[in-house]
């Protein structure tokens, strides 16, 4: 059960005097602080931190870190994140000392473990997705779009043509037409069809001469494959125009189906989804893309190339986007990455991808006897349900499904995502979880469908906070106790 006292914040538990180290006395002498910063860079009184001793803040942080949910402590089936599993191996084998204690200044003779790491999985992230070479620099999905989308500008650039306009299908990620715009292209639209693919007619309408990129989610938000990829794909080529794939669902086709085998020209990983890498809360990412041959001179620099049995940071690509991050990216994410794709292997990668769709499908054909699902009798590693019937009836919305689940102590899915079901509740359930757990969920699930509705418009009932204004919380943050007025 999850602690549910208010917590008071360290400022309130501070007593003064109290400290959680205690130093030697100092054995060199004493610079005055005004010889090494100067004075009109100093405060005029020390800032009013709290006074701990060690154990009241380990406590605090302990409390406060199980009123939250987590994919050790919880089932999460939040759609379109893959929230699976993360295995501690992951965890053991990315802080090894001759990890974390790199500097990303040391001389390259020094890092050739980790630039040959970074090396076999820009080829691992090749040979899945089928496209010949592979940027890790992009901290995240979304990055990883950006970035390509630079590159396709710079390439269509170099081959001298204007072209503008970027296509996504109304189902996708925000951050498609996002990155879109970004690139400095004009994002468009292209409806979706009463199956949830791509509408065909609107699909023709909309591609004109100065198409550059088509953007899809393939398998889609809906968790569908998109039954007309091929035409597509070649519809788009024919025009000159490029195909980037948004690989949040590979965890559907992992060994299965390539992107590049399937029309794209272009792809972003999301390690932290597919990969295993612990997220959530805004935490670490990467968005590793790949691209074909034709694409690679504009990737970022640099580029991890082996030379002879050396490995090498090549920053020797005069066409290039230039740098989009740091260094070599997020490498503590990559390194999971790596780590989990080999204690995988082919074989039990595709069992990734089999086992989830597996389960999303064994979920789909519970919950739509009590939760339509108006897209698809089948599935891929997700689908979406839809409260809208249950709103006309009884009230009860998406929301309030989500907000129930809290108490019974399952994260919420997915809610209001994609654009196109309305009261869209969007399940992926992984396959790192149990038939046990999938029981228990749709078993809860059920359950709140008949609950009353007074009683779900006011949960969750057993967290410290119930329902923030949540776009209060998003447009005007308040991280600050003391600058908080309500
Ligand atoms: C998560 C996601 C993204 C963005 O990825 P981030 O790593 O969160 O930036 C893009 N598209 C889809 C479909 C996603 O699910």
């Amino acid at each position: 059960m999850r602690n549910q006292q208010a917590t008071q914040l360290l400022s309130e538990l501070s007593h003064p005097g109290r400290v959680a180290v205690h130093w030697p006395p100092c054995d060199v002498p004493e610079q005055p602080i005004e010889d090494i910063i100067p004075s009109n860079f100093l405060a005029d009184e020390a800032p009013k931190l709290p006074e701990l001793t060690e154990g009241e803040v380990v406590r605090h942080y302990t409390n406060l870190s199980t009123k939250n949910m987590s994919v050790d402590t919880h089932y999460y089936p939040l759609g379109s994140c893959t929230m699976k599993y993360n295995p501690k191996r992951n965890e053991r084998l990315a802080s090894l000392p001759g990890i974390v204690d790199l500097h990303p200044y040391q001389d390259q003779s020094t890092i050739q473990g980790m630039l040959q790491l970074l090396y076999e999985l820009q080829g691992i992230f090749s040979e899945i997705s089928g496209l010949p070479a592979c940027s890790l620099q992009p901290a995240a999905g979304a990055h990883g779009e950006l970035t390509a989308l630079m590159a396709a500008a710079k390439y269509f650039k170099s081959i001298g043509e204007d072209r503008k306009v970027v296509l996504a299908p109304d189902s996708s990620h925000g951050t498609n037409p996002a990155s879109a715009q970004m690139a400095g292209f004009k994002a468009v639209s292209i409806k979706s069809d009463p199956n949830g693919g791509v509408d065909m007619d609107d699909f023709r309408k909309k591609l004109t001469d100065d198409i550059a990129v088509l953007m899809i989610t393939n398998p889609s938000t809906l968790g569908l494959f998109e039954k007309n990829m091929r035409e597509i794909a070649d519809a788009v080529h024919e025009k000159g125009g490029l195909i980037y794939l948004d690989g949040a669902n590979m965890n559907a086709i992992l060994g299965i189906a390539r992107p590049g085998d399937f029309g794209a020209d272009m792809m972003h990983y999301n390690p932290h989804k597919t990969f295993s890498g612990p997220h959530g809360g805004g935490g670490p990412g990467a968005g590793p893309i790949c691209v074909t041959e034709k694409l690679k001179p504009f990737l970022p620099s640099p580029i991890v190339e082996k030379d002879g049995d050396r490995y090498k940071l090549d920053f020797d690509r005069p066409d290039s986007i230039g740098r989009v991050r740091s260094f070599f990216g997020n490498t503590g994410v990559l390194v999971r990455a790596y780590c989990y794709i080999l204690s995988h292997g082919p074989e039990g990668l595709r069992e990734v991808s089999e086992n989830a769709v597996l389960n999303a499908n064994y979920l789909l054909s519970k919950v739509k006897h009590f939760l339509p699902v108006p897209r698809g009798e089948r599935c891929m590693h997700e689908f979406v349900a839809s409260a809208s019937e249950l709103k006309k009836e009884r009230g009860i919305t998406a929301m309030d499904i989500g907000k129930r689940l809290l108490d019974y102590g399952f994260h919420a899915p997915t809610v209001y995502f994609p654009l196109t079901i309305p009261e869209a509740i969007m399940i992926e359930p992984t396959e790192t979880e149990s038939k046990e757990t999938l029981d228990a969920f749709v078993q809860t699930l059920f359950k709140i469908t008949e609950e009353d509705a007074e009683l779900l418009h006011e949960a969750p009932h057993t967290t410290p906070i119930s329902r923030p204004n949540e776009v209060q919380a998003a447009r005007s943050p308040c991280l600050r106790a003391d600058f908080c007025s309500s």
